[in-house]
């Protein structure tokens, strides 16, 4: 089983993906957390990725197909992969295609966690966690039993993310939808794409990934 996970940032698709790491064993190829990874390691490709990012410059399709590649290859032929955060281009969607078929393996799936922008933005713009335990608030969803006080393990202080504003989000909902429109008719063409309302709890979201999962 290989799937793509898309959504914007703020949809739960980290979420999704690593109750989809324990409930079916698969392993999340997170471009993101590989390019980190692969710099920290100082393997010779990260030693390429370092001086990309270094220079201030955008890695390399050529790059990110070679952590592509490494991961898969040190997967066992068995194991599912969840890609995330990848393909952004049409080029790295064919090269993908290319990846998987030379190693055996098809793409099964794209799921995309639908949202809501307006209800994202609500969402998003109220939350607040506990500066000692790290419990999730939200200003109109979830506050303290007790104002100002946590819950969890009776803390007062509280944090907010500074990038949880509304330009914020609306932001990246824009740059989600630029960099998704030139992928997203490559595999409705080929019937891959399942849509799940993301605005469900995330119960209910893992419930639809797991039976269209379940279907193959
Ligand atoms: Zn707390």
């Amino acid at each position: 089983m290989n799937i793509i996970l898309l959504g914007p940032p703020g949809a739960g698709k980290g979420t999704q993906a690593s109750h989809l790491v324990d409930d079916f064993g698969m392993a999340q190829l997170s471009t993101g957390d590989m390019l980190r990874a692969a710099r920290k390691a100082g393997t010779p490709l990260g030693e390429r990725v370092a001086a990309v990012m270094d220079s201030g410059g955008l890695v390399s399709d050529e790059i990110v197909d070679d952590l592509i590649c490494d991961k898969l290859d040190s997967m066992p032929d068995d194991q599912g992969a969840i890609f995330d955060g990848y393909p952004r281009t049409a080029a790295q969607a064919h090269s993908l295609d290319k990846i998987l078929a030379d190693r055996g393996r098809t793409l099964d799936f794209v799921i995309e966690l639908n949202v809501d922008e307006d209800a994202l933005v609500d969402r998003i713009t109220g939350r607040f966690t506990c500066a000692s335990c790290g419990e999730g608030y939200h200003d109109r969803y979830k506050l303290p039993k007790v104002e100002g006080v946590c819950d969890n393990c009776g803390s007062t202080e509280f944090k907010r993310r500074p990038d949880d504003n509304e330009e914020t989000v609306r932001t990246r909902m824009a740059e989600y939808r630029a960099k998704t429109a030139p992928i997203l008719p490559i595999y409705d063409e080929r019937g891959l794409v399942r849509r799940i309302d993301g605005m469900q709890s995330i119960d209910e979201v893992t419930k639809e990934i797991e039976a269209i999962i379940g279907k193959k």
